[in-house]
């Protein structure tokens, strides 16, 4: 099999001047986890130009889906950002990551902690039907500093729990918690914050986590994850590591350059 696979752009969606989201075809021999990141990128001055992106969509799609920062003066988005229905964009054929459900003790809930471009490799997990057989309740958080920028609302409230294949599981068993820093909104403050005050258990009406029955997958700014980390292992939870089965796993959104 090739490393790279060029696969052409089929639609190409802004949701604001910082965030965008494309989807692409996908050749068949490529094969991942949902949850999974790869490198992806643009041929750039007789160059590939590769950078770590997670799947949105899920193993069981026939096209791919990728959801980007626009970084004004980032070597990659710069560009990434002008792509347009029919362009080639290119594909490692070798993805990887550890937000794995197997990576996780048993237990009742699973909790999906993330901010900005984390939210994609949930948006894969929460169309995996493996995911709902492993947890009773799925519980996706994300974190933004805006409304505009709360990606795939209509997708996770509306067009998800309509599915065909998943519809039902997505129904029963997903409760979404989208919440902003900088203005008005039905949820606001940090999902830090929200955590360790009681507030976002108590809003949702569930228990407080515990480490007998809840787990959690984390994919965020470096700094989210740093105080995520703090808060989990102050109340007893440890990380997977080497896939080892613990109480949480944690992928980064993106590396502080
Ligand atoms: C495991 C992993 C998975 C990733 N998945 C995604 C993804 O699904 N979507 C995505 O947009 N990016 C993702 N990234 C980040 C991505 O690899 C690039 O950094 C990003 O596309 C910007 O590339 P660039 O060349 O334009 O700028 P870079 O030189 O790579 O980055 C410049 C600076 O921009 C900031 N930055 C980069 N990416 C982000 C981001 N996503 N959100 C906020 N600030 C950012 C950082 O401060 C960084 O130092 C992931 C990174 C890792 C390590």
């Amino acid at each position: 099999m090739r490393a790279m696979n060029p696969e052409k752009v089929l639609s190409v969606h802004h949701w604001t001047d910082e965030l965008f989201s494309f989807t692409t075809t996908r050749d068949p021999g490529f094969r991942f986890k949902n949850g999974q990141f790869t490198m992806i990128g643009l041929q750039t001055e007789g160059k590939p130009l590769m950078r770590a992106y997670s799947m949105v969509s899920a193993n069981h799609e026939d096209h791919l889906e990728f959801f980007s920062i626009k970084v004004q003066d980032g070597p990659l988005t710069s560009r990434l950002q002008h792509i347009q229905e029919g362009d080639e964009v290119l594909v490692n054929t070798k993805p990887t990551g550890t937000l794995v459900v197997d990576h996780l003790k048993p237990a009742k809930r699973l909790w999906m902690m993330s901010t900005g471009t984390g939210l994609a490799p949930f948006m894969s997990l929460i169309k995996d039907p493996y995911v709902y057989e492993s947890f009773d309740q799925i519980i996706l958080v994300h974190g933004c500093r805006y409304v505009s920028e709360l990606a795939y609302e209509q997708d996770i409230t509306q067009d998800l729990p309509n599915d065909e294949l998943i519809g039902e599981l997505v129904s029963n068993q997903l409760l979404y918690y989208p919440t902003v820093t900088r203005e008005e909104y039905k949820h606001q403050g940090r999902i830090t914050d929200l955590l360790e005050s009681g507030k976002l258990a108590e809003d949702l009406g569930l228990p407080q986590p515990n480490t007998d029955e809840d787990r959690f997958m984390l994919c965020g700014s470096p700094a989210m994850l740093d105080d995520m980390c703090v808060i989990l292992e102050r109340n007893g939870f440890h990380e997977s590591r080497h896939g080892e089965q613990a109480e949480y796993v944690i992928e980064r959104a993106f590396v502080e350059k």
